[in-house]
């Protein structure tokens, strides 16, 4: 049975929750540090983890699709945006099986919820630019495209230290070679697409977003899914144990394109 109703009165009281914190804690910041309880005061704070900085990977094309066929490994990449409570419910999924994956962040979502940054750092993923707005990118003139992938990548920056890892084009599969140059400029040596298409955005259900995902991957795929959709949400524990059952690691995009 693919459908936790459960799971998904779950995330809504969770997200009810969550709008009620931020109007009563307006400002304050909302993360208290975890620890164990009989933790001396004195003991020296977790390292804050880094965000990686993009890096060339020479032997790959200006736009990654896909990694290497031939190891048994995929990338679930994220469009960063909606609801927080559903995006920590996917994160808090993909920990529970040992999955790492990539969140492209959009920068208006990071203004509106930074504390989602460093959620998703702190989770050992990767964490990338899918730009200020999420506009159609290859159409935008020269200027403002380029200020869409500058915006995002100067909130990553404040936020992690990073530009971020990874940039992914807006409303697209595919960047222009203009994109593609703007990118480069902006930081980022390639541009990340993606060999497989959940269509989770188009709410088909949890058990279709199963079927189409593991109907075309195979090892080396990248997959695009999305935060704001319950059925994604409800698609991950099912997909990867589906994943794990095919000896298919779910790693991030680094580790993908890394022997
Ligand atoms: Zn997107």
């Amino acid at each position: 049975m693919l459908c936790y109703p459960d799971r998904r009165s779950a995330l809504r009281a969770g997200a009810a929750a969550a709008v009620g914190a931020l109007t009563a804690a307006c400002g304050t910041g909302s993360r208290t540090p975890a620890g164990p309880p009989a933790e001396p005061a004195s003991a020296t704070p977790a390292p804050v983890r880094a965000a990686a900085a993009p890096r060339r990977f020479p032997d790959q094309p200006d736009e990654i699709a896909h990694g290497p066929r031939d190891r048994p490994r995929v990338a679930l990449t994220f469009h960063g945006n909606g609801d927080p409570a559903i995006a920590r419910a996917v994160l808090s999924e993909a920990e529970r099986a040992g999955a790492r994956v990539t969140v492209l962040a959009i920068g208006s979502w990071l203004d509106a919820h930074p504390d989602m940054a460093r959620r998703v750092l702190d989770g050992g993923h990767e964490l990338g630019n899918h730009t200020q707005r999420h506009l159609a990118i290859n159409d935008m003139p020269e200027a403002e495209a380029y200020a869409e992938i500058t915006g995002c990548a100067q909130r990553l920056k404040r936020l992690t230290g990073s530009i971020g890892t990874w940039f992914r084009p807006s409303q697209t599969q595919y960047a222009t070679p203009l994109v593609k140059e703007l990118a480069r400029r902006a930081g980022y040596p390639h541009v990340l697409s993606y060999d497989v298409d959940s269509l989770d955005f188009t709410s088909p259900g949890a058990a279709a977003v199963i079927r189409t995902v593991t109907g075309t991957i195979h090892g080396g795929s990248v997959v695009s899914l999305h935060f704001g959709y319950a059925d994604t949400v409800d698609a991950m524990p099912p997909l990867l144990e589906e994943l794990a059952r095919r000896k298919l690691r779910a790693v991030t995009t680094t580790e993908l394109l890394t022997s």
